[in-house]
């Protein structure tokens, strides 16, 4: 037996007791005639003592363990003298009365302790080293509570756990597809799933009335923080129901992890509009952890001035900063420049601030009478010491993205978005379609299987861009952690939708044919979503990326740098998939 206690478990009931133990030597120190060590496994660390008076050769041999080596150690738990209290195992050391090497290591590139110590490359490359830090592993045990959670909530619920396969089609609409070339089938390919999306429904045609899996999905997108090549969904789809059982059935589930692992009771959620989130915080994914909403100000600053910005705008909006009047001219000036990064693209700032007699004083004062900048306080309804940020342009999408940020940039630096508070809604009645000026075409905005609110199905010929989807985003401190729809189950109205979204019939029947057919078998009304697991993990271990909630993965280039990955194959390989590789236009 390697062991009979682990590292993280003995405490002062434990004295007296001779225990066996086996893990990884963090450090060792030498004072005097005492070697001490750490010792880790996956649950804590002890502190092992050598004492040279007992045992001079094992002392010897304890002074020659190197970082990481792997040992077995027994001996007797004994009090410590000097506590340290920021261990839990603290109080207790282990006299160590035997000591086998079970490894040696080499030097790690990086010492694996609490605090992070090493570039992100090369914790990537070492990946299994940096796991053995308590913090990272920490997040992974999260992740399988999440998981294990997650489970037990639906199976109580009556759901079951299908898995689907991972070699599929490839599909037109959402990302690109990472593909798998068939040696069997050769100039034939496999697309791994963006999501199982089809399969899903086919499983509701098939009877399965309540499906889920927690699934992994792949799409071929440029990478950011929040985002994986390969990524973990919690994919659900329920037949015989309708929006409000979907929404009631995982605001429950939610409300079941919230507790389970934080604790948290978490209030009903709030639905807001789509309309609603981008009039006032201009995001289908508003961040609601605090307010400071828009407010529309062309009545009160389009032509009562002559500021020709304002006058020309098609959208002025502002939002008003309690207590930040206070801000000096440098800091007004950072976020103007803040505003004017590329990435968000806007072209000014106009700020206005209330005085303590409540007179305001703004950038552009000589363009407005003192009424004008009255109507403007009441607009915003602003208080003595309160700062006035206003924002405008030619476009009212394009400068509501603009003011998103700025928000968001202001409850930051207000400290009015802890990464321990949460403030969770629904999103509901997005549009069906988004124009898409890269493609001059309407595009599903979640995807072609989401249903048209049936109110609005007469617009599909007259209006589609006015056309509202049975659907829905759930969205967490301005994350969208999951989403779905109710689904058309009618195959005539599936087909027109592709026609809508550009497909001839023969394309739709060529690309989504299997779909169409099944439901001419009897599809039900069915409707689902999707979590996005590693998202709503990393929010609740108050993560800034996903990764750090993923064993392995990827970098912003989409690289595994410890497997090398990916890289080239054998020409024996290619040949046997009749695969060319031609590089030229690299
Ligand atoms: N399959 C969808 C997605 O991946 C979610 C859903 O509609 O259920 O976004």
């Amino acid at each position: 037996m390697y062991r009979t206690k682990t590292c993280g478990e003995l405490r002062l009931a434990n004295v007296g007791e001779s225990v066996t133990l086996s893990g990884w030597v963090q450090r060792t120190r030498k004072m005097g005639g005492m070697t001490f060590a750490d010792l880790r496994d996956r649950y804590g660390i002890t502190q092992l003592v050598f004492d040279e008076s007992k045992d001079e050769a094992l002392c010897e041999r304890a002074n020659r363990m190197g970082r990481e080596w792997v040992v077995q150690v027994t001996g007797e738990v004994s009090e410590r003298q000097s506590k340290n209290r920021n261990l839990p195992t603290g109080d207790v050391e282990i006299i160590v009365s035997e000591l086998n090497v079970l490894n040696e290591s080499i030097t790690p590139p990086f010492t694996i302790e609490e605090q992070s110590d090493g570039g992100d490359d090369l914790r990537m490359k070492y990946r299994y080293l940096d796991l053995r830090r308590p913090n990272v592993r920490r997040n992974l045990e999260l992740r399988h509570k999440f998981a294990f959670e997650v489970r037990r909530y639906l199976d109580e619920q009556g759901f079951m756990e299908i898995e689907t396969p991972v070699l599929v089609n490839s599909t037109p609409e959402g990302a690109r597809d990472f593909v798998v070339p068939s040696r069997m089938n050769p100039g034939q390919f496999y697309a791994l799933p963006q999501s199982p999306q089809t399969l899903k429904q086919l499983l509701m045609v098939a009877g399965m009335d309540r499906y889920f899996q927690i699934v992994k999905c792949f799409r071929d997108e440029d990478l950011r923080a929040d985002r994986q090549p390969e990524f973990t969904q919690i994919d659900c789809e329920m037949s015989f129901v309708e929006q409000e059982d979907i929404l009631q059935t995982f605001e429950g589930m939610s409300r079941h992890l919230f507790k389970a692992i934080l604790g948290i009771d978490i209030p009903t959620l709030p639905r807001m509009t789509w309309a609603d989130a981008m009039k006032y915080y201009g995001s289908d994914k508003p961040d609601t952890r605090f307010d400071m909403k828009f407010v529309e100000l062309m009545d009160v600053l389009k032509g009562t001035g002559e500021f020709s910005v304002f006058n020309e705008a098609e959208y002025i909006g502002g939002i008003c900063c309690e207590g930040q009047a206070v801000y000096t001219r440098k800091q007004l000036d950072q976020l103007t420049d803040f505003v004017r990064r590329p990435q968000i693209g806007a072209k000014g700032l106009v700020y206005a601030r209330v005085g303590e007699d409540g007179s305001v004083k703004s950038s552009v004062d000589k363009f407005y009478s003192p009424e004008v900048l009255d109507n403007l306080k009441e607009a915003m309804n602003a208080k003595p010491g309160d700062l006035i940020l206003i924002i405008s342009g030619p476009d009212t999408l394009k400068a509501r993205k603009q003011l998103c940020e700025l928000r968001l940039e202001m409850g930051s630096r207000m400290g009015l978005r802890p990464k321990d508070k949460f403030s969770c809604l629904w999103v509901i009645d997005f549009p069906m379609y988004e124009w898409s000026d890269e493609e001059q075409r309407l595009m599903a905005m979640h995807h072609p299987f989401t249903s048209p609110k049936p109110e609005d199905i007469p617009l599909l010929d007259t209006d589609p861009a006015s056309v509202r989807a049975n659907a829905y985003d759930m969205v967490i401190n301005g994350v969208e952690v999951g989403g779905g729809s109710i689904r058309i189950h009618d195959a005539k109205l599936q087909q027109k939708i592709f026609e809508i979204l550009g497909f001839t019939p023969e394309q739709a029947q060529q690309k989504f044919g299997f779909l169409m057919n099944a439901f001419k078998y009897g599809a039900p009304p069915h409707g689902g979503l999707a979590y996005g697991l590693d998202r709503f993990v990393s929010l609740f271990a108050g993560l800034d990326s996903i990764r750090d909630c993923i064993a392995f993965p990827k970098n912003n280039s989409g690289r595994d740098v410890m497997l090398d990955a990916p890289g080239p194959i054998d020409q024996s390989q290619l040949d046997e998939l009749k695969l060319k590789v031609d590089l030229s236009e690299e």
